[in-house]
């Protein structure tokens, strides 16, 4: 999305009654941290391969996702949003798995490139810095949101109705007492781990915010379960 403001900014086509509050994250970093974490302190769910979103890549490029596969010596595939496209991510996987392989493979070859939309990161880069940035539950990540810059403030919500910038000092944990998405996210535990979880969460009822959005952990979770033949895979690759 973040073209999509950085544009209108740089064109100064923001009209003057419009200010824009910038929350842009940035999905690399907060993968990077999420695979740290993980890597850190083993839990019961390795990580064995990352399948990297389309969508984001498509600006970004599959650059982006290298510093992955390369400090941290597993396969990362770029794939897109059908179901053929993930499986197709899943089998690619476990080819570099087995040939002992670590690099990004982009499978969405119809939009993403290499290098990425290089147009529309110059537009960021021109509207935008990249600012250290509060997750939900987590806290802050260096460099994983972009801020407006200084000289586009006249278009920034930020300074017109003069809210202060979160800071690491000021932040405090901000998830529902017992709800578990920071963990979730962070792949250090399933949506069913969370007592809440189908209880007083769900999705009619969220409670946290893996449940609200459709595409939250815990949302597709209840939509679509684990267990079955999901676990019986899981069993059958010593998962
Ligand atoms: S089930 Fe609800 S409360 Fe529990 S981790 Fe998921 S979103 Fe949070």
């Amino acid at each position: 999305m973040a073209p999509g403001y950085a544009v209108p900014i740089i064109d100064g086509l923001i009209p003057d009654n419009l200010k824009i509050m910038s929350l842009v994250k940035l999905t690399p970093p907060a993968a990077y941290l999420a695979i740290d974490t993980i890597r850190e302190k083993p839990t019961d769910y390795p990580l064995m391969g990352v399948i990297a979103p389309g969508h984001v890549s498509t600006i970004i490029g599959g650059k982006a996702w290298a510093p992955i596969a390369e400090n941290f010596g597993i396969p990362v595939v770029v794939a897109g949003f059908e179901p053929i496209d993930v499986l197709f991510a899943i089998a690619e996987i476990l080819r570099q798995l087995k040939n002992k392989e670590a690099e990004v493979v982009i499978e969405y070859t119809r939009a993403v490139t290499w290098d990425g939309d290089l147009k529309a990161q110059s537009a960021i880069r021109t509207a935008f810095e990249s600012v250290d940035t509060a997750w939900r539950g987590i806290g802050f990540i260096p460099k994983s949101g972009l801020k407006i810059r200084e000289e586009y403030a006249a278009v920034d919500a930020m300074k017109y109705y003069d809210i202060p910038e979160l800071t690491p000092e000021r932040w405090r944990y901000d998830l529902p007492a017992a709800c578990r998405c920071a963990e979730v996210n962070l792949g250090k535990a399933k949506p069913t781990d969370c007592p809440l979880f189908m209880k007083a969460c769900t999705p009619d009822r969220p409670v946290g915010p893996c449940m609200v959005s459709m595409e939250g952990a815990c949302a597709v979770w209840a939509r679509f379960g684990g267990g079955g033949l999901a676990d019986e895979v899981a069993k059958a690759l010593g998962l």
